[in-house]
């Protein structure tokens, strides 16, 4: 049994056997954020790229609770240096956590952080497939449309996590046609409503999925959870 619980903009925790793993956990600063940094509890921390949206609390999270950050080398590296416990790894590679597996996917975007005033531009954006509570789990992060999709979607998917604000990621149409080629029982949309570029009808978005597709769309309010398995 996996639990999915959706915490505003692209940051979910995941919970299976009592263990928690959290991805890209934007909280403070996340109009839209279904709880605080010190209310999360994770073991493992993934981060699809270093945007600040998604870096978010990592670093604060992984110093009070000893959690390890995965993500791609470079900003791995830069984290680690901020004082977190941070394992880099890259695309194509699967790294273990308590309870479950992560492999590193590519992922169309850019990646770089606001430290201040600077921008730093620690390495390159990914996706995971995430192996955890008997689930097969994609999170694309922040990307467009590719057609590699289709070699993700061969992993045998129970459930894709996919952006559809447009601006910023690919928009609900190139989301429906990702569906497509990833083919995963279950879609739950993310990246939307959160600023004004990325307003989206994510119940358009369900109808759509579920008319062109053979997948179930999940449309989780912030706050609100999707239990997978048994
Ligand atoms: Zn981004």
């Amino acid at each position: 049994m996996l639990t999915i619980r959706f915490l505003g903009h692209a940051a979910f925790a995941l919970e299976a056997d009592g263990k928690q793993v959290l991805v890209d956990p934007f909280l403070t600063g996340n109009p839209t954020a279904a709880a605080s940094a010190e209310e999360v509890n994770p073991t493992a921390i993934l981060l699809t790229h270093a945007h600040n949206d998604h870096v978010g609390d990592a670093v604060a999270i992984a110093r009070r609770t000893g959690a390890t950050i995965f993500a791609t080398h470079e900003l791995a590296t830069y984290l680690g240096q901020q004082g977190a416990n941070a394992v880099g790894a890259n695309h194509g590679g699967t790294v273990a956590f308590d309870g479950g597996t992560a492999k590193f996917v590519p992922a169309w975007h850019t990646s770089s952080y606001l430290e201040g005033e600077t921008f730093v531009a620690p390495g390159v954006p990914a996706g995971f497939v995430v192996r955890f509570g008997g689930q097969t789990v994609y999170f694309a992060g922040d990307t467009c449309l590719f057609g590699d999709m289709a070699l993700i979607g061969e992993e045998g998917l129970d459930i894709a996590v996919l952006p559809i604000g447009d601006h910023f990621t690919m928009g609900p149409r190139d989301a429906v046609r990702a569906v497509t080629l990833l083919k995963p029982k279950v879609v739950i949309p993310c990246h939307y409503n959160t600023f004004p570029p990325i307003q989206q009808d994510a119940e358009a978005f369900k109808q759509e999925v579920e008319q062109q597709t053979a997948a179930r769309c999940v449309v989780l309010e912030p706050g609100e959870q999707f239990q997978a398995g048994s």
